[in-house]
């Protein structure tokens, strides 16, 4: 059996969890910044940047209710979240020039989840040529961009409200 080693994650799986804190329900209370990567909210939804992103760009859209589900979620704040997902689309395509998107949701840690109590969907720009899962599971990432130019460049595309 190949083992497959992901040292990236380690940083994660090493940083301090505090017992009933929640990085993305602080989305809706701490004031959006760098420290946050947080770079739009309403009252219902939160933007913030993956603080260990697989490409450039990579946005996490965040429903203000702490629920582990889509069941758990009203029709209508999943259907604001698709409207801020397109938004995210729009954005990645026009500053990020990709040439396709990912976007998807990881629910419970049987499928990868980081954060398995709190739903959020992934959005990342792709390019030709880029990573793929193989190069990812074999080590070989390439992020040019840090997450402070990330956070200039995506914080300053969001409009006051989106919807
Ligand atoms: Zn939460």
């Amino acid at each position: 059996m190949e083992i497959v080693y992901t040292p990236w994650r380690l940083e994660y799986v090493q940083s301090p969890k505090q017992a009933g804190e929640c990085v993305f329900c602080r989305a809706f209370t701490d004031e959006p910044s760098i420290e946050n990567l947080v770079v739009y909210r309403d009252e219902e939804l939160a933007v913030m940047l993956n603080r260990y992103p697989y490409t450039n760009g990579h946005m996490l859209v965040i429903p203000r209710p702490h629920v582990n589900s889509l069941t758990g979620l009203t029709p209508s704040l999943r259907a604001s979240a698709a409207e801020v997902l397109t938004y995210c689309e729009a954005i990645l395509r026009r500053l990020y020039h990709a040439h396709g998107i990912n976007v998807g949701l990881n629910l419970g840690q049987a499928a990868g989840a980081g954060i398995i109590d709190h739903i959020h969907w992934h959005i990342l720009p792709r390019w030709m040529g880029d990573t793929n899962f193989v190069t990812v599971f074999g080590n070989l990432r390439v992020i040019p961009e840090d997450l402070a130019d990330s956070f200039a460049r995506l914080g300053g595309a969001f409009p006051e409200r989106i919807r």
